[in-house]
This record gives structure tokens, C-alpha cells and sequence, in this order.
């Protein structure tokens, strides 16, 4: 025994999948659609839903912020624990990516809740600034083009309120983010870590799941 994270088999990564998941059936076919696209890693990983799920029940979120919503799979998962009055700005560029999600959003009864801007996630986010939603969302997920990610960061500590919580994904990077020179986004991974590890803002926590999740709980 040692009290070093494990390294995680293939055999003992099926048995967390079937202990870690509780997916509706909006959520697995979603999941099966998104699989049979070309650019299907950037969905997060199934096991990251759960996470997402208690983070924002643990947080009482209400209203929460979407960085990246690729075909909306993490916005499903945190729509489906919003309250009714509850909303999700999901940012995202590429129109068609998110109408993947859209259907299956439908069916599982959320899509209300869910209010996409498409553009630059950069503009989106200062727009909701300048109209006064500063300091108002519960719960933040960074998971947008990478060379962004320390503007994301600084943008979300500014909508999240204190008490709230950022998760920032991909921040192990495929496990290239400890070599000295793994490729540019690793630099930039590396800088985001490094910024919240030494942020007096938050209360930090880096997590081997998925690729790898930053957790930063705003004072
Ligand atoms: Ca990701």
C-alpha cells in the first residue's frame, strides 16, 4: 500500500463506470451519438458527469456558466440538477456542435433551462459583465480552446460569486503536463495550474480524473 493516487487498469476503469454512473437515457445516447463523430474527445469523460452533478448539487447551484459546450453532454448533466427557475449560459462557437445536444436536451426536459450563446466565448462573457451579472453564477466549467484558458479564469472568478465554485478542465493534459516541454497547450495548462494552485482567491484542488480537473472554490 502506498497513499499515492492508484493507477487506473482498464479492467479497473470499467468497474468504475459501472459504479460511478447514474445516466439517464438522454444522457447515454447522447454519449453514443457524440462517439460516433470525428472530434468526440472533446466531450469530457463519462465519469466527469457525476463529478459535475454533485459539484453544482453540493453548491446549490441555480445558475451556472458553460465554457465549451461541444454537443452539450456536460450541460445536460448540470442542467439536469438545476431547480426550475435555474439557468445554464452555455458558451460555445460552432453552431452545430450544440445542436447535436439540443434534441436529447428536449427529451430529457431541460432545454429551457439551457441558454446557448454562440461566438467567442471571450465577447460572451464580457457582455454578461457589462450587463451586471457579475458575481451571480454559482458554478463555472472551463472547457474551451486552451490558449484562452487563463482569460476564462479571470472572466469566471469575475461571474462567480464568493462561495462558488470554477472547474476547469483538461488540466493533466493526456499526462504530458509534467514534462518540460510537452507541446504549446501544455504551456498554457501549465500556467492555469500554476495560477490557481497560488490563487489567495480560492481554495484549489486538482483532480486525476478524466484528463485531469482543476477545482478552484472562490473565498
Ligand atoms: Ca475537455
Amino acid at each position: 500500500m502506498n497513499n499515492k493516487t492508484i493507477h487506473i487498469t482498464d479492467e479497473l476503469y470499467d468497474y468504475l463506470i459501472d459504479h460511478n454512473l447514474r445516466e439517464t437515457d438522454a444522457q447515454r445516447r447522447l454519449r453514443e451519438k457524440t462517439a460516433t463523430m470525428p472530434e468526440s474527445s472533446l466531450q469530457i469523460a463519462p465519469e466527469q458527469t457525476s463529478l459535475l452533478q454533485m459539484l453544482a448539487r453540493l453548491t446549490r447551484t441555480k445558475k451556472a456558466l458553460e465554457i465549451g459546450t461541444f454537443t452539450g453532454y456536460s450541460a445536460l448533466a448540470v442542467a439536469l440538477t438545476l431547480p426550475a427557475d435555474g439557468r445554464l449560459i452555455a458558451c460555445d462557437l460552432n453552431p452545430d456542435w450544440v445542436d447535436v445536444g439540443r434534441p436529447f436536451w428536449e427529451e430529457a426536459g431541460v432545454e429551457e433551462k439551457i441558454d446557448v450563446k454562440i461566438g467567442p466565448a471571450l465577447d460572451s462573457l464580457k457582455s454578461l459583465i457589462a450587463e451586471g451579472h457579475g458575481g451571480s453564477f454559482d458554478f463555472a466549467f472551463i472547457d474551451a480552446d486552451k490558449p484562452n484558458y487563463l482569460n476564462y479564469y479571470e472572466l469566471a472568478m469575475e461571474l462567480v460569486r464568493s462561495g462558488g465554485l470554477i472547474a476547469v478542465d483538461n488540466t493533466l493534459w493526456q499526462g504530458k503536463i509534467a514534462a518540460p516541454a510537452a507541446d504549446e497547450h501544455a504551456a498554457t495548462i501549465q500556467a492555469i495550474n500554476d495560477r490557481i494552485c497560488s490563487d489567495e482567491r480560492v481554495y484549489p484542488a486538482l483532480l486525476n480524473v478524466g484528463d485531469g480537473m482543476t477545482l478552484a472554490h472562490k473565498k
